[in-house]
């Protein structure tokens, strides 16, 4: 016997659920400050228009945001390439993409290693058939042009990877000569900015960056869930020659040959080809993110998370603590700080979370027990945040 009797047949539901209704009540997440490695606390105008309506991801409405989004992505990264793109997903999908689209399986690739995503790479990059040649830093090293041009006159890699900004160390790798080292090898060069992208200067056509990918839950200000891509010429003549030979891109999802045709298109008149539903209201929140960063403007956007680390490192010496890296490599937006002889790193972590609601973290792989890794990005670097962090950890070390 049928409880819905307007069902037909084939689709008539059961007239009891196996799997009950769970009771759970309103969701009401703590208000922190986050001030780990990331995600930083999104701006509250980017919060706002996450609320906008909703259109669909094939509207003109949503294809014009998509376009605005595209244009002041390449502001903030300082390149022209047309192929620039934000990618649904965090930053590790925007990083899979280039690694899918510019691996051909037996490619090298030389991994400059000095931190945890050093070793993501070359995880990932496997993963794509990609024959990994490390070098190896300690963790908070960076490296010498003359070390990267070596390497690459010994092994003749394919790609070079490098972190412009290693979260898991604080360390900021000075990026002006890698270009011109990569073409000279005949090597695609590829950059994680993901904690340096509106804190720090990120000028890709400068340093002659191939491809680069970054999040947005860090100096942007934005809640984590979409991230940006770009591609040059350099990494486009590869993919194209690629998809060319018939070689397929091994990750349907991530296939930019397949994206270019929604997302990337000469004139705005072309139509554009649906490949999955983009997310929405993730694409307004970044485009909002990005248009505040460009309503203050790079230059000062720079100086105010300078300003404001520089505030910060004082006011941790005073503290009688010290950082990890030294100060000509030291990243403004994350800031590793060693952990004093005798402390509990993870209960000092724990303090400041259930006494200030301030949310710092912990070190990972060779720094595990020995630092804090605190960021100050976007939205969240500011001087008074500087003050009540370094307060906090100054009661829970008292
Ligand atoms: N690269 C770096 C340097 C990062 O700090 C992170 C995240 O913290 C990622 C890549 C991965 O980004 P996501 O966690 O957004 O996937």
């Amino acid at each position: 016997k049928r409880r819905f009797a307007s069902f037909p047949e084939t689709m008539a539901p059961p007239s009891a659920l196996s799997v009950a209704k769970p009771e759970v009540g309103q969701f009401d997440p703590p208000k922190r400050l986050l001030c780990g490695p990331g995600p930083g606390n999104a701006h509250p105008r980017v919060h706002a228009v996450m609320a906008l309506p909703q259109v669909g991801h094939m509207d003109a409405a949503f294809l014009r945001c998509a376009e605005e989004l595209k244009s002041l992505l390449r502001y903030a990264w300082q390149t022209e390439n047309p192929f620039t793109i934000p990618v649904s997903g965090t930053g590790s999908a925007a990083w899979e993409a280039a690694v899918a689209n510019l691996t051909s399986p037996g490619d090298k690739h030389l991994v400059l290693v000095n931190g945890y995503f050093g070793h993501r790479h070359c995880d990932m990059a496997s993963r794509y058939g990609a024959e990994i040649v490390r070098l190896d830093k300690p963790w908070g090293g960076v490296y010498a042009p003359e070390e990267v041009d070596k390497a690459c006159a010994e092994h003749k890699p394919d790609l070079i990877w490098v972190a412009h900004a290693e979260t898991s160390t604080g360390a900021c790798q000075p990026m002006e000569e890698l270009g011109a080292i990569a073409k000279k090898h005949g090597a695609l060069l590829v950059a994680d900015t993901v904690t340096s992208i509106g804190g720090i200067p990120v000028l890709l056509d400068e340093w002659g960056v191939d491809a680069c990918y970054a999040g947005g839950q860090k100096c942007l200000s934005c809640p984590p869930g979409i991230a940006p891509l770009t591609l040059g010429d350099r990494a486009l003549e590869k993919m194209t020659a690629r998809n060319e030979k018939g070689e397929k891109v091994a990750n349907w999802y991530l296939d930019m040959n397949m994206i270019k045709a929604y997302l990337v298109t000469n004139d705005f008149g072309t139509p554009r080809v649906y490949h999955h539903t983009a997310p929405i209201s993730m694409a307004y929140a970044f485009r909002e993110a990005l248009k505040i960063l460009a309503e203050e403007g790079l230059e000062n956007s720079w100086a105010r998370h300078r300003e404001t680390a520089e505030f910060f490192w004082d006011e941790l010496t005073r503290a009688g603590l010290e950082c990890h890296v030294p100060y000509e490599n030291r990243l403004p937006s994350l800031t590793t700080v060693k952990i004093p002889q005798g402390v509990d790193g993870g209960k000092v972590v724990t303090h400041l979370r259930e006494k200030f609601q301030i949310e710092i973290a912990g070190g990972l792989g060779e720094l595990n027990g020995k630092v804090w890794r605190i960021g100050m990005m976007g939205y969240n670097s500011r001087k008074e945040n500087a003050l009540l962090v370094t307060n906090a950890l100054k009661d829970a070390l008292q």
